[in-house]
């Protein structure tokens, strides 16, 4: 069971699509990803109890982390400003874990995390996966979920692809 998302973010800035128009490198490629932009240094969290299977820093990714969950989910949180105290191959991690910071690393034109979802080795729409809700809310919290979550939603219906 994953949290719908590894931060608290100002926006979604690039959904996970085949074709895209890369703002940095300036030509059509697919992003299989999710951006999330939020302000640098924001706490990344883990979406889920996992191992770190990478954590370091490459050319395109940054830094990034690396979790695997299980024999099916693994997940990656790109272009930190910094990693996580701790964040090594084999060290275990639990949800809501903070694993590093929001920045800009790597390749990236603004501070944001670019959250990648694999199910069986493919990536995948993390966004789409049916296994985001990581625990059943509390009856007496309902009426404020619903609240608190419907402009977020209209929101998240409205937006154009390929942003
Ligand atoms: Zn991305």
């Amino acid at each position: 069971m994953f949290l719908k998302a590894p931060l608290k973010f100002d926006r979604i800035s690039s959904r996970f699509t085949r074709q895209r128009f890369h703002p940095v490198q300036k030509v059509w490629k697919a992003h299989l990803g999710t951006d999330f932009a939020a302000p640098k240094g924001t706490p990344i969290m883990a979406t889920a109890d996992g191992v770190v299977q990478e954590a370091r820093f490459k050319v395109f990714n940054g830094n990034f982390v690396k979790i695997k969950h299980n024999a099916t989910y693994t997940t990656q949180y790109l272009h930190m400003s910094r990693i996580g105290k701790g964040m090594r191959p084999g060290a275990r991690v639990s949800q809501g874990q903070v694993i590093g910071y929001v920045g800009a690393t790597g390749l990236a034109s603004g501070p944001h995390v670019c959250y990648r979802f694999w199910k069986n080795g493919v990536q995948v729409d993390a966004l789409k996966q049916n296994v985001t809700i990581n625990k059943a809310l509390d009856r007496k919290y309902l009426a404020e979920f619903a609240h608190i979550i419907q402009p977020l939603q209209s929101r998240l219906e409205g937006m154009a692809m390929g942003e």
